[in-house]
């Protein structure tokens, strides 16, 4: 089988289903790539210009009342009685206090600040759910046949991020591991570069000594495992179930079993 006959297997997953099984045979090598000119991961469109949420005192985001101190994880006001979530701005990456809705558009931002942008140019807002999920299965495969390694994570975590919104708890959850995953591999976009394999040697696909955990990708993480309920073992075990997939089909340098200690390492740090 084609590497591209792998590819679109891989992508075939399907919004209403659980991700697509890890029995799919893996690639023998990497995907072959005919891009546009040399790119770096973008910052995406101008995330500065988004509005700053939150407050950065110990402040509730509801009521306004002073807090004893700044919380470090989600609490309730003691006065309001309502949930004050803490999370980081893309903007200038500031700990702040935010409602539940206000968390949800910093997510938000977070994805425009990792460049996510349908490869078609439509505006995807107008699309429905079902042709969203449609038009991110067939970016995916562009950018994989392109070398487009953060674009694809990009498109990855924009697929977490609708079926989390849909409250598919346990498929957002397996995809924002996933895009944890690809993280802590380094992906890079390296279309244009497969006519210069001088070049493939110095701007590998994936460089795992020059990683970025997501913030917010993180926050959701700990969400969704406090939600589901799960302890270490069973977070792990969610884990290896998404990762690996990826690690065999994209051949990926670092192993789920080399990233998982570096995540949880994360995880407990956004929890404490
Ligand atoms: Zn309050």
């Amino acid at each position: 089988m084609g590497v591209l006959d792998t590819l679109k297997r891989l992508f075939a997953e399907q919004r209403t289903q659980t991700p697509a099984s890890p029995a799919s045979p893996p690639a023998t090598d990497p995907v072959p790539s005919a891009g546009i000119g040399p790119t770096s991961m973008s910052p995406g469109p101008a995330v500065a210009e988004l509005p700053r949420i939150g407050v950065a005192e110990p402040v509730c985001p509801h009521c306004g009342s002073m807090l004893e101190k700044m919380p470090g994880r989600k609490k309730k006001c003691p006065d309001c009685g309502e949930f004050i979530y803490v999370r980081t701005r893309p903007q200038d990456r500031v700990r702040v206090l935010v409602t539940g809705s206000q968390a949800q558009e910093i997510e938000g931002q977070w994805d425009v600040h990792h460049g996510y942008q349908s490869l078609s140019k439509r505006d995807t807002r107008s699309l429905t759910p079902d042709e969203l999920w449609g038009q991110c299965n067939r970016d995916l495969l562009e950018h994989a046949k392109a070398g487009d390694w953060g674009l694809y994570r990009n498109t990855r975590l924009h697929m977490a991020n609708i079926v989390h919104r849909e409250g598919r708890l346990r498929q957002a959850l397996q995809t924002y591991l996933e895009v944890c995953y690809l993280d802590l591999n380094g992906p890079c976009n390296v279309g244009g570069l497969q006519e210069h394999p001088e070049l493939l040697e110095e701007y590998p696909p994936f460089r795992p000594d020059d990683v970025f955990l997501a913030p917010g990708v993180l926050a959701w993480v700990v969400e969704a495992t406090r939600a589901m309920k799960l302890d270490d073992a069973g977070l792990a075990s969610e884990f290896f179930e998404a990762a690996s997939h990826p690690h065999s089909a994209l051949s990926l340098p670092v192993s789920p079993q080399q990233a998982w200690p570096a995540l949880l390492t994360a995880l407990s740090e956004k929890q404490a």
